[in-house]
């Protein structure tokens, strides 16, 4: 397994090489402020204690305070966090909003767990890093594993641990505890947003519209909605136990009550099951990896067939599979664009927290609608002037963003 940490630091390096940033500066983004590994002593349901590990890495706070994600995983360690921290100060910057970046996680499978003993384990973290985190210092929102409700009793450990009612301690909470409309769809809403400016742009054309996606959680799911919307078709889907494929579209409603039902993408109706390695090569015109990092090695990035690759998870694409990328004349929508619809919208949550206003999903999604294409535009200006890649365009943007405030 490639190390998340060393990767994005390559990803720094190159982008900084190409728009001759200082040096200095480039140094000291290539280490987070702070990060802390904390024992989590629990009592589980059968009267044992049991003592989790846990993390936070606080990346660089130059545009505001610390901001990113918890992830709750059984392989998640320190480089991981280390590098999903640095991803978010860098989709902090491109996305433009007040924030720096952060991220944080505990080592463990949530499914395993009772909902009282995450209750626990999740009170018991926020304990341990109380006096890192704040609204105005580091505010934790939701990632891989950890949905509204975590986020919710986030809001309210820290609430009571300081001794006042701190809506803005988290964000992605359920909107009866100060939570976002809009939140839960943001990422994938995002995401459809940048897939039609792409399109807009002539940057893929194609009669047959075809995307395979990666991944259908959170991120995946809504992506397919948006994507659909912009009448392409999604003739693959997958989940971590393995995929479906369809050529003429699968029917998502159908793909969403199936794996409901049976907890798993696979033996879906009217589809073929497939592997999710055979996702990754299938010929499509976008593929969409919506999981977990290094999914495109130096190994499988030469069979990749699709023209475009469309980043919804964080890191997917290790700086060798990228390379191949660009020989082989891939265009790469890097995860710190077209992802970075979430965290927007857990900056319209605190926002709306700090201020004591509510929006509604329409004026929300109006906001981020704009935000996005927005941000597109920003990001293919430096693309067209350095004639680089997607990838160091957003980088490039980034640093300059970061470095006016350092
Ligand atoms: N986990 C999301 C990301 O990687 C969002 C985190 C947040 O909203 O704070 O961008």
């Amino acid at each position: 397994m490639q190390n998340p940490f060393e990767n994005a630091k390559k990803q720094l390096e190159l982008a900084a090489s190409i728009a001759k940033f200082d040096h200095n500066f480039i140094e000291r983004l290539k280490s987070p402020d702070r990060y802390v590994e904390v024992s989590i002593p629990v009592m589980m349901d059968n009267g044992k204690q049991k003592i989790f590990t846990g993390f936070r890495s606080q990346h660089n706070n130059s545009r505001g305070p610390y901001k990113g994600g918890i992830r709750y995983f059984e392989q998640v360690n320190l480089d991981e966090i280390r590098a999903l921290s640095f991803w978010m100060t860098f989709k902090n910057a491109v996305v433009n909003i007040p924030f720096g970046g952060s991220k944080g996680g505990i080592i463990f499978d949530p499914k395993k767990v009772s909902k009282a003993e995450l209750e626990r384990i999740t009170r018991g973290y926020v304990k341990k890093i109380f006096h890192l985190i704040g609204p105005e210092i580091d505010c934790p929102g939701p990632d891989v594993g950890a949905g509204s409700q975590i986020m919710d009793w986030i809001m309210d450990e820290y609430s009571r641990l300081s001794g006042k009612k701190q809506l803005a301690a988290s964000t992605g909470k359920t909107l009866s505890n100060g939570g976002s409309n809009g939140r839960e769809e943001a990422t994938g809403f995002g995401g459809g947003v940048v897939l039609r400016e792409v399109i807009a742009k002539n940057l893929i054309s194609s009669e047959r519209k075809t995307i395979a996606i990666q991944g259908f959680g959170n991120v995946g799911k809504f992506l397919a909605e948006a994507v659909r919307e912009l009448g392409w078709k999604i003739v693959a889907l997958s989940d971590s136990r393995g995929g479906v494929y369809n050529e003429n579209g699968i029917d998502l409603s159908l793909a969403e009550a199936h794996k409901k039902k049976t907890g798993a993408l696979r033996d879906l109706s009217d589809s073929k099951n497939i592997s999710n390695e055979e996702l990754l090569e299938l010929d499509v015109d976008v593929l969409v990896p919506a999981a977990l990092e290094n999914v495109f090695t130096l190994e499988n990035a030469p069979k990749v067939k699709a023209k475009m690759i469309f980043e919804m998870a964080n890191g997917p694409t290790t700086p060798e599979a990228d390379e191949v990328f660009y020989k082989n004349n891939k265009i790469v929508i890097p995860d710190i664009l077209a992802n970075s619809g979430g965290v927007a919208t857990s900056y319209f949550e605190w926002y709306q927290n700090m201020h004591n206003e509510k929006w509604t999903t329409k004026e929300v999604l109006e906001k981020l609608e704009k935000l996005m294409s927005q941000v597109f535009a920003d990001v293919f200006l430096v693309q067209q002037k350095y004639k680089t890649t997607f990838r160091n365009a957003a980088y490039i943007l980034a640093l300059e963003r970061i470095q006016e405030k350092m």
